[in-house]
């Protein structure tokens, strides 16, 4: 856990932070110091993570609109200031065979991870360069998926796989304006939706355990202290990376029975 007031100065918006590793992630950030927006699409639990934050900002967006990103950024630095540090967090996501996926389907999911990420980084670059640059960090939630390919989910592993190689052309592209890009890939973590909706079966639950070196599932406050170490300037040489916690899930591909017991 990072030092109180590491993220004094930082100015965040968090996409989807109305709920799940969005809203964890915000109140970490806010709790360390920074002054915190959150957007999606539904006001109420919005309002309810500014309520949990004691402060800060929320603006209703649809991520995949760059005129409703335009104006989220301008509402959230009307409240706050100009906006520092974004994490790229708000997804969708459903368990379909590539044959039976629609075109809406594809499209959704495509244009809320893989525009909405380019959207929303390209609005904050724009907004940081006009200023004259300095320090700012965009965080890309993706998920292991992107490099290993997601049998079940095509368009949400195509997508990560599209925002993992956003983060590493935007680092690059960026770097010079001080503006940081990296990405986190959780593995399975246990939020209230993930347990009601992917493994609400007993037998499932236990069927992904068996594949996780670790042996549990990832914690939300895990991820939000990832994300805050990559906004601080702990991390500040650090850019174009990917940080992946997964309890070692995605590199147990041994033949081995004998590390795969229960
Ligand atoms: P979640 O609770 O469903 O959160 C998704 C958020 O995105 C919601 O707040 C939603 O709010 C927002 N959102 C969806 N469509 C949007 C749009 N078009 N415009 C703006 N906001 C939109 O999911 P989560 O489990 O916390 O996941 C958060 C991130 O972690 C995602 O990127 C996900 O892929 C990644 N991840 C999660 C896990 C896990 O185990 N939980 C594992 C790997 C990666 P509205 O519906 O109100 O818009």
């Amino acid at each position: 856990m990072l030092p109180e007031g590491s993220l004094a100065g930082r100015v965040v918006l968090v996409t989807g932070g109305g709920s799940g590793l969005g809203r964890s992630m915000a109140l970490e950030l806010s709790r360390l110091g920074a002054k915190v927006a959150v957007c999606g699409r539904r006001r109420e639990p919005l309002e309810e993570t500014v309520a949990a934050m004691g402060g800060g900002a929320f603006a209703q967006c649809d991520v995949r609109d760059p005129e409703q990103v335009e104006a989220a950024f301008a509402a959230a630095e009307e409240a706050l200031g100009p906006v520092t540090t974004l994490v790229n967090n708000a997804a969708g996501n459903f368990v379909v065979k590539a044959e039976d996926l629609s075109p809406n389907g594809w499209r959704a999911v495509l244009g809320i991870v893989l525009d909405g990420t380019f959207f929303c980084s390209r609005e904050l670059a724009r907004r940081h360069i006009a200023r004259g640059g300095g320090p700012a960090q965009i965080v890309n939630i993706i998920a292991t998926y992107a490099w290993t390919g997601g049998p079940g989910t095509v368009h949400s592993s195509a997508a990560k796989a599209g925002v993992l190689n956003l983060t590493r052309t935007l680092a690059v592209e960026w770097a010079g304006h001080g503006i940081r890009v990296n990405a986190i890939a959780p593995g399975p973590i246990d939020t209230e939706k993930t347990r009601e909706q992917l493994w609400p079966d007993p037998e499932v639950q236990r069927a992904i355990l068996r594949s996780i070196p670790a042996k549990r599932f990832g914690r939300e406050e895990e991820v939000a202290n990832a994300c805050a170490y990559l906004v601080s300037d702990f991390s500040d040489y650090v850019t174009g990376d990917c940080m992946t916690l997964d309890g070692g899930g995605w590199l147990n591909k041994g033949i081995f029975e004998l590390f795969k017991e229960d």
